[in-house]
């Protein structure tokens, strides 16, 4: 991440903290390595994420241990802390956010990396399609804040609870018996182990063969399908817009109920932006008490692509206000104060403090596209003036010395002055710090 790059992530992190603060959602950091179980009990032994692309992390003197994995997403680790933290005891829902880097093990292409950032909601301990609906609307939310709400499509399904699956895998498996011979390899692989996934195959024989195939939705209990029904009905009530999309089941193993995903408008679920569902049973299925759950992650590098190629710039912050520029010994010594002044009272300041001429050092303070330069050298010194430039304007005049921090103070203006308890244009309140 470069500062270029800092600028776009910067501030996603405020949309997404500014919204999660608005809904009540607390930040978490579940640790960057788990036990690998951890994982294989969770997102599931026989998805690609943790057969193909879990990073492993061995034992002190076993390197060839796997004991522990780096985080492929952070659902697993919340929902471990949740239990082994007691959190069963707070007012439910308990509504957690994370943001940070997570690892998975791929071929690195545009949009897939095996360092990425995700954010990561999780509303944990209520079932209801209003919970649902509205950590969905959290999220359009901050797309909206981002710009990028119109370039993405939000894909829903219902994926019925367990029981409802576990038939409808039978029935897949039955429709398929017989049938074999015409898959390839890695479909006949993914019909063994886990059918759901052969509808991610992007084989065409495959794809054949399961237009035919039993569907899902023909397996899916009544209190499911109401619940679903509600919940569209809410989004619809908010607003939002959506795609029923029946072939949508997400490649990991905890989920129930609601399925979604956010899709390029343009090219589809190649580079979904984000996704998420229920996950009402992997609480109880990592040892806790029965604990219902809903919640998604999103890929910050896609989001920030996403910006780009909008045309959204992001507002930043690191503009040089004033460049120091000095000539001699003395002058150097009286900017060494000037400098650090400026910089506590919340002016971005730049101070050539080198050996240069005056002149190379009024094109550095061009270079680093300074609105101001306070230029000292060993006359004005003597004098106990400053000159003051006005770099845009092209023009400069001079000052007594100690009028310079109140003159600077004034171009700039109070409302501009980056100090700590700034009130930045996202929120009223302090902001807590990047991180
Ligand atoms: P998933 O739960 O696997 O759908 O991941 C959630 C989101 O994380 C995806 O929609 C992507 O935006 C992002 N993501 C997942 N894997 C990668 C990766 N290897 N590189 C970049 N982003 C990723």
């Amino acid at each position: 991440m470069l500062p270029a790059d800092h600028q776009y992530l910067t501030y996603i992190k405020k949309a997404v903290r500014h919204r999660a603060r608005q809904a009540g959602y607390k930040r978490i950091d579940p640790p960057i390595f788990e036990e690998r179980s951890l994982f294989e009990r969770s997102i599931g032994s026989h998805t690609d994420i943790v057969e193909k692309e879990l990073f492993s992390v061995g034992r002190k003197g076993d390197p060839e241990s796997s004991d522990y994995a780096l985080r492929p997403e952070f659902t697993a680790g919340i929902c471990r802390s949740y239990i082994e933290q007691g959190m069963q005891e707070l007012p439910q829902p308990v509504e957690f956010y994370a943001i940070g880097p997570c690892f998975r093990y791929d071929r690195p292409q545009k949009g897939r990396y095996r360092q990425f950032h995700q954010f990561d909601f999780e509303v944990i301990g209520l079932s209801d399609p209003s919970i649902d609906a509205q950590l969905i609307h959290v999220l359009i939310k901050i797309f909206d804040d981002l710009k990028i709400l119109d370039r993405l499509t939000l894909q829903i399904n219902n994926i019925g609870a367990p029981a409802d699956r576990i038939t409808y895998v039978q029935a897949l498996k039955d429709y398929f018996t017989g049938k074999e011979r015409n898959l390839p390899e890695q479909d006949r692989e993914r019909l063994k182990h886990n059918p759901l996934r052969l509808f991610d195959s992007k084989e065409e024989d495959t794809q054949i063969l399961l237009k035919l195939a039993p569907t899902l939705e023909q397996f899916i209990g009544e209190d499911s399908n109401k619940y679903h029904s509600t919940l569209l009905e809410y989004l619809q009530e908010l607003g939002i817009s959506f795609t029923k999309n029946p072939g949508l089941v997400r490649g990991l193993d905890y989920y129930n109920q609601t399925v979604f995903e956010f899709w390029d408008s343009s090219t589809g679920a190649q580079n979904a932006v984000g996704g998420g569902g229920r996950l009402d049973f992997l609480i109880e299925q990592l040892g806790g008490k029965s604990t219902p759950a809903v919640g998604f992650a999103v890929g910050m590098e896609r989001v920030m692509w996403h910006m780009q190629e909008a045309g959204v710039v992001a507002p930043n912050k690191d503009q040089v206000d004033v460049f120091v520029a000095q000539l001699g010994p003395e002058a150097k010594k009286k900017c060494l104060n000037l400098v650090s002044q400026l910089r506590d009272l919340g002016v971005h300041t730049v101070g050539a403090l080198g050996e240069a001429s005056l002149k190379s050092q009024m094109r550095l303070a061009d270079r680093f596209q300074a609105r101001y330069t306070l230029l000292l050298g060993q006359l004005e010194v003597k004098e106990g003036t400053v000159i003051l430039r006005d770099m845009a304007a092209g023009k400069q005049k001079q000052i007594p010395f100690d009028k310079a921090i109140p003159e600077v103070l004034k171009l700039i203006g109070k409302a501009n002055l980056d100090v700590y308890s700034i009130t930045d244009k996202f929120g009223e309140f302090a902001d807590p710090g990047e991180g």
